[in-house]
């Protein structure tokens, strides 16, 4: 095993790159003290040198993990013939990946801009336009959600933390306990016209919605005729081993196969960390937004577009879909079995596939200089001295979102730096 990696020097090319953050990037941001230059697989480097195993996957983005020869080889292939014409024209790349993302779901059609936020965005004009009519238009949402940090994606997120400062806030949105449909019937109004939800809440800690909860949503917004809506931005494009979280929680479940939501939002791993965002949307209400209600000059580029094809050719050549449920599987039994090893640390690992979330013990020791943070900063921060890169969530989880072809080896690197970590805090 490597060196553990010591804090940068003052002087050093990290304090220099620092320093230019300091003066000249917008400070909105928690920033680790760590600074990359290249990566190679599942690993990256920093500027002094250092090698650190990635399992936080530039939160659950880097799909193929870095600097993928087939990434590199579609960039290079599409820019060379056609990066961006806008939305006023067709080009192939765009109508093929909306052809490739509907024929995994069901039949739809697709929407694609640049970001998680703004595909949820998206979501919010497809219901309001839905329900307009009507006069409805409130979207009920879920504590503890993630939606993405646009005005109304803070206004649609279940955590006050997003929200402090930014007040008012965007009407039209109600947040109601996750897991519960009781809660999620009750909170129903007249104005109400569509349901949003997370598959698996990932910054809320990772939670997988239950089965049951996705069938009775189900039930509910047919009956109230809701839409049905799934922010799939972290969970997605085969984290759980299946395209859709949904579809892995409902595997086997009694009328899981009849499931269907009525539009998906998508993100994250969809680019690879190419910037690309998308939603679909099911038959009745796929022309819903119709020529001239929505847009984006970006959305869906021929160069965005080659890379998104490019890397679901990948999965698909490679069967990652397996293979991230697989190594998935693999991780979390290390993490539960260290748990049992080392209960004053971990308690336990939660997830599907590799969406995963180890859960820490409430007190965890800390060392000089961090006894105020959240131990979730603190596990991360020492697993950053062992080598390792994961992603923290709220105050007591630590998530694994690594890239779908993380070899088994680079998997058991991980659980032995978790180890090393745990049994040096044990003591
Ligand atoms: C990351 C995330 C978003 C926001 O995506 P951005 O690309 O950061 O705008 C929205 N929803 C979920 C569930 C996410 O994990």
């Amino acid at each position: 095993m490597s060196e553990p990696i010591t804090s940068p020097a003052a002087g050093s090319p990290f304090e220099a790159i620092r320093g230019l953050f300091h003066q000249h990037v917008v400070p909105s941001y928690g920033r680790f003290d760590l600074a990359f230059t290249h990566g190679s697989g599942s690993h990256v480097f920093d500027v002094a040198g250092n090698r650190y195993l990635d399992l936080g996957g530039g939160i659950a983005v880097n799909s193929l993990g870095h600097a993928h020869p087939a990434i590199t080889e579609a960039l290079i292939e599409q820019s060379r013939k056609l990066v961006h014409v806008s939305n006023l024209y067709y080009h192939e790349p765009q109508g093929r990946l909306a052809e490739a993302l509907s024929n995994l779901i069901a039949p739809g059609k697709v929407f694609f801009c640049n970001s998680g936020a703004e595909a949820n965005e998206g979501l919010y004009k497809l219901a309001r336009k839905y329900g307009h009519d009507q006069g409805r238009f409130e979207i009920l949402t879920t504590l503890n959600s993630f939606h993405g940090r646009t005005l109304a994606g803070i206004a649609a997120t279940g955590q006050d933390k997003v929200k402090k400062g930014f007040e008012p806030m965007t009407p039209g949105f109600r947040h109601v306990p996750f897991n519960n449909p009781q809660a999620m019937r009750d909170a129903i109004s007249p104005a109400t016209v569509a349901v949003l939800i997370e598959g698996i809440q990932g910054e809320g800690g990772v939670t997988p919605a239950t089965a049951e909860y996705l069938l009775a949503l189900r039930r509910l917004c047919d009956e109230k005729q809701l839409l049905l809506l799934m922010d799939s931005v972290q969970c997605g494009h085969f984290r759980t081993g299946r395209f859709q979280s949904y579809q892995r929680i409902l595997e086997g479940v009694p009328g899981g196969e009849n499931f269907l939501p009525d539009a998906i939002s998508m993100a994250k791993s969809l680019g690879g960390g190419f910037p690309i965002g998308a939603f679909w949307v099911r038959s009745p209400y796929a022309d819903l937004l119709g020529a001239g209600t929505h847009g984006t000059t970006y959305g869906g580029t021929p160069l965005g577009c080659a890379v998104a094809l490019k890397i679901l050719e990948v999965i698909r050549r490679e069967n990652l879909a397996d293979h991230a449920r697989q190594t998935g599987e693999v991780l979390q039994r290390g993490i539960e079995a260290l748990a049992q090893k080392y209960p004053a640390i971990l308690r336990g690992a939660r997830g599907l596939g590799l969406m995963l979330g180890m859960e820490l013990a409430e007190n965890i020791p800390s060392l000089p200089g961090d006894s105020a943070k959240p131990v979730s900063i603190r596990f991360v921060n020492r697993l950053h001295e062992a080598g390792l890169l994961t992603i923290p969530a709220g105050t007591n989880i630590v998530r694994l979102l690594p890239a779908l072809n993380l070899p088994r080896i680079d998997a058991g690197e991980g659980l032995d730096l978790i180890e090393s970590v745990a049994a040096k805090l044990a003591g």
